[in-house]
């Protein structure tokens, strides 16, 4: 057997052991790259495949590889280096069937034509933190495979939080390794500025044509913020047959938004169904941690001497997104530039000031038991009367509980008034109830879930 029969056994086998979309993230996107008679090297796509695949499901991979070698190998993990990617994209190529070559002596497919696409966006440049990992990974599989596995794919996320640089390098990706294929980017605003334009200023039919056939054509359509589209009538049906006919042909198609489809009161049912049959990722907003590695990534590849004091000044002071905290990371460069002071100089003070005025300093916000119990209540869906109430169902038991933790966590009230606010209940039974929780937390996932949950809700 040789390495691609095996490996190919192997992720059948896998297929049946894993959820689809674990297979089809983490184990259909790793290869073999070197066997001999104890040893298997698998490659994966990036770090965090690897990670997936060395940790969580080394049991069941070791499992299948041992089922099918039937004996027992030992499996090296490294992550993929994307020259030798290219070598073996390059020798696929090469041995595609000879009649597409027949007659054709310049040998050499033509470049497809590319739009839009902006290379200062790349796989390389972004930083892979826990609040993008899956957007990236399914990205990533996409420009690997496009049109197959994951299509269409709709990435949303709120602002700033980097949609169109994912998209846009999946474009670089695929130009850069089937620059063959023909890539539109696009946004969903220019898309129908420009539809609306064909309609009102044809003259003819021809020129109507050419903007369908420009759409049609494309073997990778990226639309960025398609929420312009949806909702506007004829541009939306010009957008759905466009989209329809490329996903017939099996071209890739990425979407992007600013909320899930499931969000768009007006798009039709089959639409929205239709966005559902590819993959649907979203993409949070970074935490601290992931806002320093995203500004000292940008400090790193500007070679700018800016100290980490100064990068954990500006990245605990803005919270909102990646655009703004570039945009005040370059306030701050900036500012040291004209006042004189050497970037290796800026210090948390410096900082300070001259991010004053463009973000608050944040002020704590007052917690008390009422605004514990609102948040616990709104992020169950229960109501407060009922939380205070005297049914015992585990659905109020648990947001009960959770109230008492929380409220003596935080607010750091005596039990006999958590009690008493709590619908008059006995301070032991609050006490109970915060030692139970203290214990789940340690225990059970879906607690210790749902506490980071509600106390990002309380200080957000
Ligand atoms: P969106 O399209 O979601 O509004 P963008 O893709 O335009 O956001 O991102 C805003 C800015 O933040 C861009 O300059 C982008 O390069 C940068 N950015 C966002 N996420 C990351 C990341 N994970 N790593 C590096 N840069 C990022
Ligand atoms: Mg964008």
């Amino acid at each position: 057997m040789n390495e691609k029969t095996f490996w190919d056994a192997v992720l059948a086998d896998l297929q049946l052991n894993l959820s689809e979309l674990n297979y089809k993230t983490w184990a259909s996107t790793s290869y073999i790259s070197e066997m001999t008679e104890n040893t298997l090297t698998i490659t994966c796509p990036n770090k965090f495949a690897k990670d997936q695949m060395n940790g969580k499901f080394l049991p069941i991979v070791q499992d299948s590889v041992d089922k099918i070698s039937k004996k027992k190998m030992v499996i090296d993990f490294e992550v993929g280096d994307s020259k030798r990617e290219a070598e073996q994209n390059k020798t696929a190529l090469q041995g595609t069937p000879i009649f597409e070559s027949i007659g054709a002596s310049a040998q050499k497919k033509k470049n497809g034509k590319h739009f839009g696409l902006n290379p200062k966006y790349s796989f390389e440049n972004y930083v892979i933190g826990s609040h993008n990992q899956l957007a990236f990974a399914v990205a990533n599989a996409v420009s690997q495979n496009p049109g197959k596995q994951y299509n269409p794919l709709f990435i949303y996320s709120g602002a700033g939080l980097g949609k169109t640089h994912l998209m846009q390098a999946i474009g670089n990706k695929i130009a850069e390794t089937q620059p063959e294929l023909s890539i539109i980017y696009t946004t969903g605003e220019a898309f129908t500025n420009e539809f609306i334009e064909v309609i009102q200023q044809s003259k003819s039919a021809s020129q109507k044509s050419s903007f369908k056939k420009k759409y049609r054509e494309a073997d990778l359509l990226l639309i960025d913020d398609v929420q312009f589209i949806i909702g506007r009538e004829s541009t939306q049906q010009e957008f759905f047959h466009t989209f329809n006919e490329l996903f017939m042909k099996e071209k890739q198609i990425v979407l992007t938004s600013d909320k899930p489809p499931s969000e768009f009161t007006n798009l039709e049912e089959r639409v929205k169904s239709r966005f559902g049959q590819g993959m649907i990722v979203d993409i949070q907003k970074p935490d601290l941690d992931m806002r320093v590695a995203i500004l000292r990534a940008k400090r790193n590849a500007s070679k700018e001497n800016v100290s980490n004091e100064a990068i954990d000044a500006i990245a605990s002071r803005v919270d909102t997104n990646v655009r703004e905290l570039e945009g005040a990371y370059i306030r701050v460069l900036a500012q040291a530039m004209s006042d004189g002071v050497e970037a290796s100089q800026i210090n948390e003070d410096f900082v300070k000031h001259a991010l004053n005025g463009i973000v608050k300093e944040k002020e704590n916000k007052p917690i008390n038991m009422n605004t514990v119990l609102k948040t616990v209540c709104s992020y169950y869906s229960v109501t407060m009367q009922d939380v205070k109430g005297k049914r015992r169902t585990q659905n109020l038991v648990v947001p009960r509980q959770i109230s008492m933790y929380l409220m003596h966590e935080l607010t750091h009230t005596p039990f006999l008034t958590i009690g008493e606010y709590l619908g008059g209940r006995d301070h032991t039974t609050v006490m109970h109830g915060v030692r139970k929780i203290e214990d789940q937390l340690n225990e059970d996932l879906r607690v210790e879930a749902d506490v980071k949950n509600i106390k990002s809700l309380l200080f957000a």
